[in-house]
Parts: C-alpha cells; structure tokens; sequence
C-alpha cells in the first residue's frame, strides 16, 4: 500500500509507566504491588515513538533491557533524555546490541545529562583506549530551541522538577512531560492545543519535586489538550481500574504496552 508523508502519523507505544521503583516495589505486600491486573504492572517510565521507518525512545531506564526485549524493538535511531535521574538514565550500558549491530546510538541530552552519563558511564564516553565491549554513542547536545530529528522538528519544553531542569518534547500535536513541579507561563504556551499529553503524576498530596496529583489534574483543565494519559504511577494512586474510573472525562492512566496513534 502507497502511504503519502503528509498521512504519516506518530505511533507511541509506552514501554514503561511506573514511578522509580517500579510496581511492584521489592519486598512490597501493598496490594496493588500484589495485584493480578497486568495493567497493575509498572516498568520505570519511558516511551518508543515512531513514524515512518523511524524509532526514538525517550529515557533509557534500569528497564530498558527488558523493555526493547517485550517490545521486540530490533532498531533504534536515537534516544532522547529528559533528566539525569537514574530512573531515566541507568540502563544505558544495555544500549550495547544496538550499537554492535548499528554503530554509534544517538544521544539528545542537555549538557547537566551529559555531564552526569559521564561521570556514571565514563567508559561509554571515553575516546581513547575504549573497552573493546564498549557501546558507542554519538552526542546530540540539546538547547531549549527546536531541533529536527528526520522529517519531524522536536520542540524542547523545559520545566523543573524540585530545583531540577527538565526537558520534556513535543513533536507535531504531541508532548510527553515527566518528572514536572513548576513550568513557567511562557513554556505552557507550547503546550496549548495537543491532541495528546503524557504527563507525570506519582502520588495525591504534595511531592518536593513532582506535582501532585491535584495539580496535575489543574493544569490539564488549563492547556485542555483532547487526550491526556498520566504516567510515572506509583502504587499508592491504587489499582489501574480505579483509577481509570476516577479520572476526569479524557484523561486515561497509560499502562506498559499501551500504543496510541496520531
Ligand atoms: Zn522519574
Ligand atoms: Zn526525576
């Protein structure tokens, strides 16, 4: 079948939806830690978007071996950052077939993220007398202004997380915003019009460095995108059932292997 570029839409599968420690947390009896529901199952959060033949992941988690294994991802052109945490950082060393089958991975990171990879994987980033098993990476330095990834520009939202700056992404009518507390008027504004947000939300009541659940619930009201999913649960906002029947109309909980078009 002939597919013209301008039908060409993202397609974005969720490959993880659980706040930094995952669902179930080690060693927890909380019951949604015990639940049955698959949807009650939660690897660190990231998400694979893809158009054409392309395939980006944003955040490279303690899961993402497992993740691109479940997935059955057999390439990738590029992994974007949003922050240095290890919940969206540590499983870079498993990039590793990707870039012995490939060559060198693309990384999009600002320069605190890279800073931090090199420090945590100085052999990934060493240019001399590298480890020969070692993955290599090519560096992809982002500023908040829009870059292109193939045929699609990216738009940089930033925003903080604590004291921390994120970037979150937006590409075509599509944005994916995790590990949020403050986000000034000005970024919102790129926010206005989405068919589809993903936001973060870990728990109800107050976060020193995310937004609660109430907050996040407010500013959704306010940039009114047609679809919102929320990510990054922790086991505390309760079982995925319950939760999808208290949220407000067109807003979902994502769950891991959840794919939506655009
Ligand atoms: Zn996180
Ligand atoms: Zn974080």
């Amino acid at each position: 079948m002939l597919i013209f570029a301008d039908e060409m839409g993202l397609k974005i599968t969720f490959l993880g939806t659980g706040t930094s420690q995952g669902i179930p947390v080690i060693a927890s009896d909380h019951p949604v830690c015990l639940s049955g529901d698959k949807r009650d199952k939660r690897l660190r959060v990231s998400i694979m978007i893809e158009w054409d033949n392309f395939c980006y992941i944003i955040d490279c988690g303690p899961d993402f071996r497992y993740q691109m294994l479940r997935a059955n991802v057999h390439k990738i052109d590029g992994i974007l950052f949003t922050h240095e945490h290890a919940d969206h950082t540590a499983g870079l060393d498993d990039i590793r077939p990707f870039s012995f089958k490939m060559g060198k991975v693309p990384l999009y990171a600002n320069e605190d993220v890279f800073r931090s990879l090199q420090q945590r994987f100085e052999y990934i980033f060493k240019t001399e007398n590298r480890y020969p098993g070692a993955p290599s990476i090519e560096k992809h330095l982002i500023t908040n202004s829009p870059f292109n990834l193939n045929d699609k520009t990216v738009i940089p939202v930033h925003y903080l997380h604590g004291k921390l700056p994120v970037f979150g992404y937006k590409i075509d009518q599509f944005a994916y915003i995790t590990d949020i507390k403050f986000i000034s008027e000005k970024e919102k504004e790129k926010l206005k019009n989405l068919e589809v947000l993903v936001i973060s939300v870990v728990k109800k009541g107050s976060h020193h460095s995310h937004m609660s659940y109430e907050e996040v619930m407010e500013l959704i009201k306010e940039l009114h995108p047609k679809k919102s999913y929320i990510t990054h649960l922790s086991h505390t906002l309760g079982f995925h059932k319950d939760l999808e029947k208290e949220l407000p109309k067109n807003v979902f909980p994502a769950y891991d292997g959840l794919i939506i078009n655009l």
